[in-house]
């Protein structure tokens, strides 16, 4: 349920990874790209044209600010042809290639002026991420690795970040809800914040009508999981799961180590859950 391709920082096309789902019997995906749902149309069209059973459901992944945290909001079921979603993440769009030309200016002041035009090389267009920045930083030679590209530069705090003026999470949530979809908290284990700011998120979220939480992600710690498990518990939420795909790698895999407990209730159980109609590329 949470998969990205190369319409943002994403190595599979739209038709590369509708295809590796098929391959790894994934019965339901969903592709939530950052800030960006381009993936869509063609993976309906490539799902018809090779008549996959796969079943697809509409997605995206919002970037929101939050007290000076970086939340990112999934947005399930949503219409695609919504004129205000279309236009909120046109909106969204213009403010990260604001910010990538920020980034950019930071590093060409530490001399790495090399790595902007081929960051947005490599984003050709599309959404571009810190992801292609990492890559370049790594592929000139800057860093040795992705992770070092964030450590030292690209992730919050350090000599390359730039804070962005996302959407707030009212806004995402609001949306996402306008336009028919569901609203879930992604990755809520990886905000590096302290479980009383966790419980404080969650507790907003749910005001602002946010219905669930990511609890299934793989290599997840099994007390935070208990604890975000409890969250959507008190709060009536619904869980989602999945692997946040953005590459093959030996680390993660379609729909692989991932699981709700006995506890949750399954997004999918929700009454404006949908997936695509592939007979007619509608939501049912
Ligand atoms: P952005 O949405 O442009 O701020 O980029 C965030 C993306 O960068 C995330 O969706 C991840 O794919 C990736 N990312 C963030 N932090 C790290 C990290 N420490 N190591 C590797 N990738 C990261
Ligand atoms: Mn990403
Ligand atoms: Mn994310
Ligand atoms: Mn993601």
């Amino acid at each position: 349920m949470h998969s990205h391709t190369t319409c943002s920082d994403g190595t599979l096309t739209p038709a590369e990874l509708v295809m590796r789902a098929e391959v790894k019997n994934i019965d339901v995906l969903s592709i939530t790209d950052h800030d960006c749902i381009d993936a869509i149309e063609p993976s309906i069209e490539y799902i018809k044209q090779n008549q996959l059973k796969l079943n697809l459901v509409s997605g995206v992944e919002i970037s929101t600010q939050w007290h000076g945290f970086e939340i990112h909001i999934l947005g399930y079921a949503i219409e695609l042809k919504d004129p205000k979603l279309q236009d909120f993440l046109s909106k969204q769009r213009v403010k990260r290639i604001d910010r990538a030309k920020r980034i950019g200016e930071k590093l060409a002041k530490k001399g790495m002026a090399d790595v902007y035009p081929l960051a947005m090389k490599l984003a050709s267009g599309r959404i571009i991420s810190r992801t292609h920045f990492a890559q370049a930083l790594v592929d000139l030679g800057h860093v040795p690795s992705f992770d070092q590209a964030f450590r030292k530069y690209l992730a919050k705090g350090k000599g390359a970040y730039v804070s962005a003026e996302w959407a707030t999470i009212e806004q995402a949530v609001e949306v996402i809800s306008q336009s028919g979809g569901l609203a879930v908290i992604a990755h809520p284990a990886r905000y590096d914040m302290t479980n009383k700011w966790l419980r404080k998120l969650v507790f907003e979220f749910s005001e602002a009508g946010g219905v669930g939480l990511e609890v299934g992600l793989s290599r997840l710690n099994p007390d935070h999981k208990k604890f975000i498990v409890s969250l959507a518990k008190e709060h009536g939420l619904y869980s989602s799961l999945g692997s946040d795909f953005h590459a093959p790698n030996k680390w993660t895999e379609l729909g692989r180590g991932i699981s709700l407990t006995e506890e949750c209730i399954p997004i999918w159980t929700h009454a404006d859950w949908r997936t695509i109609d592939l007979s007619e590329g509608q939501t049912l």
